[in-house]
């Protein structure tokens, strides 16, 4: 099997969701080869050659490998200024890498000027017309070329002591290999790449099975109104965690939950664009909270399924020994209390970060200490409003007083905070966003790091029904709903009090300045030095 993690997404750290797939697949004894065509298709359009118009594109192409190798250089982390323009340089060179094309690429973003990433007849035309897909010429040359390696030898399965070649893997395709091509598909920055690729596959390569998931897959698949408009293209969808649904197409049955842990063996080590490795791991899947009703996580109603917290022990001491990371990315919604015991009384022996959610365990301030000698770097934290009317009503399970005491606690302990804002949800007014920059503005020494949203209302929430306007504001597989808003608290007017009002806020744009620019928390924790 061949497992691809499809371009464009930010290009620092490995895919934790291949990996798992081919943890799965590898435990059970069938090979698969993994392709972080991400990666690579974004280094051959970085690295190929081009000609400039302007001075700046000019020199950011000339300094293009300089700028790859100071990002992979810690001591650039040292100098935010020369970071900074190593990062827009390499931006740069992207955007110009696709001009005559009529779409936008950057190092977290993809999007074409005419097809969008929700509408499923514009997925369809990018499967049809793959030429016409800026990573065309790298993946015309390297999936023909990964694919026949990975299916010129058919796979064995073994299990039970017995070694087997499963009939669905070998079923012949005259004179063209068959096998199974498993994309996953995440963000919608790769969902018209990743049809390009699939168009491609289909046409070239006629005898492969294609299995698509992934996040944006699950979210899909999880709407109302979800009907399948790929069929024909796509031979299976997958919601949720694949790992069991893949075994089962290849004959492996009765695998449920099984822990699976996950395997980077095949991924490169050294090209991610970060100052060394860093190592993505998921502790659980789902939120144990569940109950936010801004959040995708509960209106899909996806299960939690945690990883017991010894187990992830386990998993993170045989993952650092064999990656060396130099810092460890806990993929987890929220991580839970159990599993940040774990980690606070079994240090992993490298820095650590990841979501947590504010709670009773981070008013200790002791407790707090003990996290950062484990190694914790950086939290996250969904802190949504300064509003407590507001959190009530998003069902955050949070009050003000305990975030205060918490912000206050990792300032104290030396770890950074990277707090999340939410503003627009239905029952904010300007009154109640005002309360959040009092918050921020009161909290300011104590927050490292911010993170502004504008709500967006999840297609298949409850509360789509009651403030829906009845159109999908982009296509048939848009994740949100366009909703009026009570208050007439809308979009535009929430942006302007962005732009006027809170950014401009010496506290708050102080805090915004550093922000690592286009990576943001996936290398702030490079940044919180305390
Ligand atoms: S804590 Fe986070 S992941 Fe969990 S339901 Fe709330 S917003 Fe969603």
């Amino acid at each position: 099997m061949l497992l691809i993690s499809p371009p464009a997404a930010k290009p620092c750290e490995p895919p934790a969701g291949v990996a798992k797939l081919a943890g799965a697949l590898n435990a059970r004894g069938i090979s698969c080869t993994v392709l972080d065509a991400n990666l690579e298709g974004l280094l051959s359009l970085m690295l190929k050659p081009q000609t400039a118009s302007d001075t700046w594109t000019r020199r950011a192409v000339k300094n293009i490998s300089s700028n790859l190798a100071a990002l992979r250089d810690p001591r650039t982390y040292l100098n935010p200024d020369h970071y900074n323009r190593a990062v827009r340089d390499v931006n740069r060179v992207l955007e110009a890498s696709i001009r005559e094309f009529h779409a936008i690429l950057g190092l977290a973003d993809y999007h074409h000027q005419q097809l969008s990433p929700v509408r499923s007849s514009d997925l369809m035309f990018a499967a049809e017309h793959p030429e016409e897909n800026p990573f065309y010429d790298f993946f015309k040359i390297r999936l023909p070329e990964i694919l026949e390696k990975t299916f010129s030898q058919p796979p064995i399965i073994s299990f039970g002591g017995r070694q087997e070649r499963p009939s669905t893997v070998l079923r012949a395709g005259s004179g063209h290999p068959s096998g199974f091509v498993g994309i996953s598909l995440n963000y919608l920055s790769q969902a018209l790449t990743t049809f390009a690729m699939i168009g491609f596959i289909r046409r070239e390569f006629p005898g492969l099975k294609i299995v698509l998931g992934g996040g944006l897959v699950t979210s899909w698949m999880k709407s109302p109104v979800w009907k399948n408009p790929f069929g024909g293209l796509v031979d299976r969808l997958i919601a949720g965690p694949g790992e069991g649904p893949l075994l089962e197409l290849l004959g492996v049955k009765g695998i449920g939950h099984d822990h699976v842990t996950p395997d980077y063996g095949s991924l490169p080590r050294e090209e991610y664009l970060s100052p060394g490795y860093i190592l993505p791991y998921s502790g659980s899947s789902g939120c144990y909270w569940n109950r936010c009703s801004f959040c995708p996580e509960t209106a899909e109603d996806n299960p939690y399924v945690p990883v017991p917290p010894e187990l992830a022990m386990t998993d993170l001491g045989s993952l650092i020994a064999k990656t060396d990371p130099v810092l460890v990315h806990l993929l987890d919604n929220a991580i839970s209390p159990a599993f940040m015991h774990a980690l606070a009384n079994e240090p992993p022996g490298v820095p650590w970060y990841g979501f947590a959610r504010i709670g009773k365990e981070l008013t200790d301030g002791d407790y707090c200490r003990q996290l950062k000698r484990s190694g914790c770097r950086m939290l996250k934290l969904g802190l949504e409003s300064g509003d407590q009317g507001i959190l009530d009503r998003l069902q955050k399970g949070t009050d003000l007083q305990t975030a205060s005491l918490v912000l206050k606690n990792l300032h104290a302990a030396g770890i950074a905070a990277y707090v999340y804002l939410l503003f627009g949800t239905p029952a904010e007014t300007i009154s109640e966003a005002r309360k959040t920059l009092e918050f921020v503005v009161a909290h300011g020494d104590a927050i490292t790091f911010l993170n502004l949203a504008i709500f967006n209302m999840p297609v298949c929430g409850h509360e789509a029904r009651e403030y829906e306007t009845g159109h999908f504001y982009e296509g048939d597989l848009s994740l949100y709903a366009a909703f009026k808003h009570p208050h007439g608290w809308d979009r535009r007017a929430v942006r302007r009090f962005l732009d006027i009002e809170f950014k401009k806020h010496p506290a708050v744009s102080v805090i915004l300045n550093n922000d690592p620019p286009i990576f943001t928390s996936n290398h702030a924790a490079f940044f919180s030095r305390s």
